[in-house]
């Protein structure tokens, strides 16, 4: 018997805004329950139309698109981009966890350095950092498979962002999926397009973001580890 289960309450944003899940994958959860799946001619569909969309958004722009051949693709390879990789985790259900008794171990689980690339809802330029994320499993709780919490990063970050909110996003996914921890912690340190490429144009400027509950709020000893955990990560 498989002991993967359906976490449900991970998605906490309104479905259709830039940080939820699509409206076609929600109108599809009302008759199919919170695992439906979009089927592969259902992307192709939302892909023609958002090349057709963007195409007219290139004209608007006085970019004579269909004739250049750097660029007659370019409205297709775009949506392709948005629904197959920027905006992933808004087309699909989050995937079936495995969480493993913690067979008696009750200290700190930290995972850091995970690469996270998002695109501010804002402006639709690139976020571009590192996660670090770390719970405190109790003696009778769950532990999950490391790399859901690559997993996790991925889901909430391909999809439009603040940092502010997928900080919070990522910590309740993991606060719901370890069963029985004692505390989560999530640091968000990362780079954004919006600020170094436009407006005011500040290279190197980098935002950190954290959010920190049970022993990691609680207790200075678990918030000093993981914060000393965190060091030596590179951006
Ligand atoms: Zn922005």
């Amino acid at each position: 018997m498989s002991n993967k289960k359906f976490i449900s309450g991970i998605e906490i944003v309104q479905a259709g805004f830039a940080n939820g899940i699509s409206t076609q994958l929600a109108e599809k959860q009302i008759t199919e329950g919170p695992e439906a799946k979009l089927t592969e001619a259902e992307k192709e569909e939302i892909i023609n139309n958002a090349a057709k969309a963007y195409g007219e958004f290139l004209t608007a722009l006085g970019c004579d698109w269909k004739n250049d051949p750097n660029s007659s693709d370019t409205p297709k390879r775009v949506a392709k981009a948005y629904i197959h990789d920027l905006w992933k985790g808004r087309y699909e259900p989050m995937s079936r966890v495995t969480a493993f008794p913690s067979d008696g171990y009750s200290g700190i689980v930290f995972e850091g350095g995970i690469p996270i690339t998002s695109m501010c809802s804002h402006h639709h330029g690139l976020i571009q950092g590192k996660a670090h994320i770390a719970y405190i499993s109790s003696e009778n709780g769950k532990v999950v498979g490391l790399s859901k919490l690559n997993r996790i990063v991925e889901h909430f970050g391909r999809r439009g962002a603040i940092q502010e909110q997928l900080t919070v996003a990522i910590h309740n996914a993991v606060d719901k999926i370890c069963e029985g921890n004692l505390g989560v912690a999530v640091m968000i340190e990362a780079t954004h397009a919006c600020v170094s490429c436009r407006g005011v144009k500040h290279q190197g400027a980098s935002m950190k973001t954290a959010k920190l509950t049970g022993s990691f709020l609680n207790e200075d000893s678990a918030r000093a580890e993981f914060y000393q955990f965190t060091k030596g990560y590179n951006n």
